[in-house]
């Protein structure tokens, strides 16, 4: 089965430091290829714990947007399970530059566990196993470098806006068939670096996915309940639209080409 499984759609410090909402990150599963994309705290157990039944080992690779701790909190602990403790080398993971340098998130001694790490960069495609993915443009409105992806299977495209402010023209680089948004805010009073319900709208309305899900949510979001949200923003622009839960899953095979 082909399907993608929201571990956690924690956003925002509060919701993940008090863990109201789950941040384990997104497991996909596609073409027999299985990778992890952003592995936040708590991935490892909601992994383990998950039903049906996820293991590590079966991973073929992880996949860091950026840096910061909800996306990567887990990933040392998933490059040792994914590889039965470094005995059974194997797996990619592919991720930014500046989670490798200076302050690190992957631990050096962790690294040589890997077959291959792979530096994103802006306009790449990447391959693993049996599908590949692009990072279409930098995410430079969010503090750290991240990038967003289009993943491609034989019949699928997903794509995955992860942190970042919205700026012009950001809906033009991610055209997949399903759309997964990080929306942290309801209203972004403060004007932070992350997306509100407004901005949501304005790139839906634009792209017209098969499928979108929200997730990554903030307090105000979870306050406001998100999928009430979701259904009235769906009803508005007259496409589906969905608020992920915590261990939710969505089988692929129904947004196909
Ligand atoms: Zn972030």
């Amino acid at each position: 089965m082909n399907k993608i499984k929201f571990l956690g759609t924690a956003g925002g410090r509060f919701v993940v430091a008090r863990q109201v909402r789950k941040s384990g990150g997104t497991w996909l599963t596609l073409d027999d290829t299985n990778v992890l994309i952003d592995p936040g705290p708590g991935s490892l157990i909601r992994i383990l714990s998950s039903k049906p039944k996820l293991n590590p080992r079966d991973l073929d690779g992880i996949i860091l947007s950026h840096r910061h701790l909800d996306h990567s909190n887990d990933v040392n602990i998933i490059i040792e399970a994914m590889t039965k403790g470094g005995w059974d080398k194997k797996g990619v993971l592919f991720t930014p530059k500046d989670t490798l340098e200076g302050d690190p998130v992957v631990l050096k001694y962790i690294r040589n566990y890997l077959e291959k790490i792979e530096i994103i960069k802006e306009n790449e495609s990447y391959k693993i196993g049996n599908i590949s993915f692009e990072t279409p443009i930098k995410h430079i409105h969010h503090g750290v470098e991240g990038y967003g992806f289009n993943i491609f299977g034989k019949n699928n495209s997903i794509s995955i806006i992860t942190d970042t402010k919205y700026f012009n023209g950001l809906e033009s680089y991610y055209n997949g068939d399903l759309l997964v948004l990080n929306v942290v805010f309801y209203k972004n009073k403060l004007d932070l670096e992350h997306f509100d319900i407004k901005d949501a709208e304005k790139i839906i309305s634009t792209n017209k996915p098969k499928l979108t899900v929200l997730s990554h949510f903030g307090m105000t979001m979870v306050k406001a309940k998100p999928w009430k949200i979701a259904e009235k923003l769906s009803n508005k622009l007259g496409v589906k639209i969905i608020a992920a839960s915590d261990g939710m899953e969505i089988d692929l095979d129904h947004y196909t080409k």
